[in-house]
């Protein structure tokens, strides 16, 4: 007997953008244009937007994986740039462990307490040609970033938006966003 074949879970349609920028240098330039209009938009997520938390990151997911597409990590590096890459125990351990020293060794020459975290003192040391030269041993925080595929688009908008004035996908992503959600013709409404 057949068995009975399981709904297929609709995936959201990404939202996307006619031109996706991919130079981190003009990327930073539009965001520091547009800094007004994203804070905005993060307030109308924040406190006027309907959409349920899980379809919003749905949503959020879909077009972060859509922009993963046609924006090249290898390509901008800039989040390797940063004054701290975050490190944990177990990163430190991996990383020591995959340079042949001790984690203490690791510690005194890599990492700095940054704002009470212990982050790996950038930028990245690791980072050479645009390449990660410990891409498989990598902290978590590097697996993870930008994290637009994690859920609490809503309650994390405020570190995004700080990540879209250097990282091409999240800018792309926020820019998206803001053409296929509602925001702009509520706000004209309300005038
Ligand atoms: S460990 Fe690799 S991915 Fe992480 S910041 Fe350094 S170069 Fe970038
Ligand atoms: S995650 Fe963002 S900042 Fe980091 S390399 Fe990719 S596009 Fe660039």
């Amino acid at each position: 007997m057949d068995q009975p074949s399981e709904e297929p879970t609709e995936q959201p349609r990404p939202a996307t953008l006619d031109v996706i920028i991919t130079d981190p240098d003009i990327v930073e330039r539009r965001a520091t244009d547009l800094t007004d209009q994203t804070m905005r938009f993060r307030s109308w997520i924040k406190s006027e937007c309907m959409m349920p938390d899980d379809e919003l990151d749905g949503l959020v997911a879909a077009t972060a994986r859509y922009m993963a597409g046609v924006i090249d990590c290898r390509k901008c590096g800039r989040c390797c740039t940063l004054p701290s890459i975050g490190v944990n125990e177990a990163d430190s351990a991996r990383l020591a462990r995959r340079l042949g020293m001790s984690q203490a060794a690791f510690g005194r020459k890599y990492v700095t307490v940054y704002e009470a975290e212990e982050g790996i003192t950038g930028p990245c040391p690791f980072l050479k040609d645009l390449s990660c030269k410990v891409y498989e041993d990598r902290p978590d925080t590097c697996r993870g970033f930008p994290y637009l595929e994690a859920p609490g688009f809503r309650r994390r908008m405020l570190m995004l938006l700080s990540a879209s004035f250097y990282c091409p996908l999240v800018f792309n992503t926020l820019e998206a966003l803001k053409r296929r959600l509602p925001w702009r013709a509520k706000r004209r409404r309300s005038r």
